[in-house]
């Protein structure tokens, strides 16, 4: 429980990592297999989202609305892309005979606050 409530106010698409150490010092039972295993269990539920963006570091979203993300080569965060055009609808279609569940949209580059300096 308490690990997705971190997900839902932390929109910064936490790693295992950061959740575990933010989450340890208040749970002490905690460990880092729990802390995945509990992450993967609510993706394969369909209430978070694992992403494999950063190939370094698996992140999970408890935003399960369909949009993209886009993870900047410089800094390492992760954005959160709403606009139109960046996500196709996410409709469960059929693929060559594959059923489709889910799709991710990753972008890559320079983010707009690397870009200023
Ligand atoms: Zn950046
Ligand atoms: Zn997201």
């Amino acid at each position: 429980m308490a690990i997705m409530e971190y997900l839902l106010e932390h929109k910064t698409h936490p790693s295992v990592e950061e959740i575990y150490s933010a989450l340890s010092p208040s749970i002490i039972t905690l460990s880092k297999t729990t802390v995945y295993n509990t992450l993967k269990l609510l993706a394969d539920h369909d209430v978070a989202q694992m992403l494999t963006i950063d190939e370094r570091n698996i992140c999970f979203d408890g935003d399960t609305s369909p949009h993209a993300h886009f993870l900047c080569k410089k800094c390492g965060k992760i954005y959160d892309i709403f606009s139109q055009g960046a996500v196709k609808e996410v409709l469960p279609v059929n693929l060559e005979g594959h059923e489709v569940t889910e799709m991710h949209y990753y972008y890559k580059g320079i983010c707009k606050d690397c870009l200023k300096e």
